[in-house]
């Protein structure tokens, strides 16, 4: 029987929650026996075409070209699962939106007309439908574990409504 296809998506982040991933070691060899690892560019360059069983989207969306990647990943993937702050709330880069954009992009950029950005830094979950939210700054490695198991085999996450980080 094939295994369930994982994918892991960066949007705007610092790509801390998918070092976490990348930080389970031992547990990431077990759970790639169990799950394709097809799609995750911070691990390899060598990918695999959807539709996939999950994807995992870390970052907030920023940019136009944002917005539209993320309906494509949303259109290949059977379960869709945000992993931190930045995919969950928006991130510090939301601080943008109680600002001036555009005085940002003056202040940073010689060329600001090259920049193409948004005003405001949003959610995944004000683009698309999310099937779970796992909240963190980075996540926490064992609810991510925890996430990606039970998404993957069909049963619901056992992690606290409440719960940011289980240690
Ligand atoms: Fe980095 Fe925190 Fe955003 Fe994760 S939630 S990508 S650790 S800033």
């Amino acid at each position: 029987m094939a295994k369930p296809k994982l994918a892991v998506w960066k949007f705007a982040s610092c790509d801390g929650c998918q070092l976490s991933i990348l930080d389970l070691e031992d547990e990431l060899l077990a759970l790639a026996e169990t799950v394709e690892i097809a799609y995750f560019l911070e691990a390899s360059s060598k990918t695999v075409a959807g539709p996939y069983d999950l994807s995992l989207v870390e970052g907030s969306i920023t940019t136009p070209h944002d917005a539209e990647r993320i309906q494509d990943v949303r259109r290949q993937s059977h379960k869709l699962v945000t992993i931190g702050a930045c995919a969950t709330a928006g991130g510090i880069q939301a601080l943008r939106n109680f600002a001036d954009v555009k005085e940002f992009t003056k202040a940073v950029y010689a060329r600001p007309d090259y920049i193409k950005t948004l005003e405001t830094s949003t959610p995944i979950e004000d683009h698309v439908t999310v099937d779970f939210n796992l909240r963190g700054c980075p996540v926490d490695k064992k609810q991510l574990l925890e996430v990606v198991s039970a998404m993957t085999f069909g049963r619901k996450p056992m992690i606290a409504a409440d719960s940011v980080c289980g240690e």
